[in-house]
């Protein structure tokens, strides 16, 4: 088996959670194998760890929460920086708010506003792109502080709800994908 068959064998479907109808990609046997893991980090930074132009990465900024986990050792790979984009009313210091609409009703995530300095290039961390929504909001909030957005490294692609088109033309990166062309 390849070490991607490994990494896909451990994200386990939960139907039916949270809602009738979702199929909940379950990461928790991934992070509890350690050489997983671990591979699954390597190839969600190895993307941004090139000379090529436009992938220079100066923070990483991880959505609450599983996008924390991976979020944080993809930044120690890269050697930068981590910034927690958190849901409303979490951070103690000076915040900037993004409302965006989810599946099921509108919700809104924050940042501190010195959370990034004009001329960082800010790469996007999360577990799962499904919609892309909270992805671009998370975009959207890194614009507003005057930051670029590098682009985006999901673990899991859902492809068939096309995340893709969402996001532009923003740089996105995936471990696996499911569904889709
Ligand atoms: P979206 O904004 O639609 O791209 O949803 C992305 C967020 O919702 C991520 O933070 C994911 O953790 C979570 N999410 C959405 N769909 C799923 C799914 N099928 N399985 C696990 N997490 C999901």
């Amino acid at each position: 088996m390849t070490g991607m068959d490994v990494i896909c064998d451990l994200i386990r479907d939960v139907e039916d959670f949270p809602e009738p109808g979702i199929v909940f990609k379950d990461i928790t046997p991934l992070l509890s194998d350690p050489e997983a893991f671990a591979a699954a980090i390597d190839a969600m930074a190895a993307p941004w760890l090139t000379a090529e132009p436009g992938r220079e990465v100066t923070k990483v900024a991880g959505i609450e929460s599983r996008g924390f986990i991976f979020g944080v050792p993809v930044a120690q790979r890269l050697s930068v920086g981590f910034v927690p984009v958190r849901k409303q009313g979490k951070l103690p210091f000076d915040s900037i708010a993004q409302d965006y609409n989810r599946e099921y009703g509108p919700d809104t995530i924050e940042i501190h506003a010195d959370a990034v300095d004009v001329g960082d290039r800010v790469l996007i961390v999360d577990d799962v792109l499904a919609t892309a929504g909270t992805a671009l909001a998370a975009a959207t909030l890194i614009g507003a502080a005057g930051a670029t957005v590098a682009g985006f490294s999901a673990l899991i692609e859902l492809g068939f709800l096309a995340p893709r088109s969402l996001l532009g033309d923003f740089a996105v990166e995936s471990v696996v994908v499911f569904g889709g062309d």
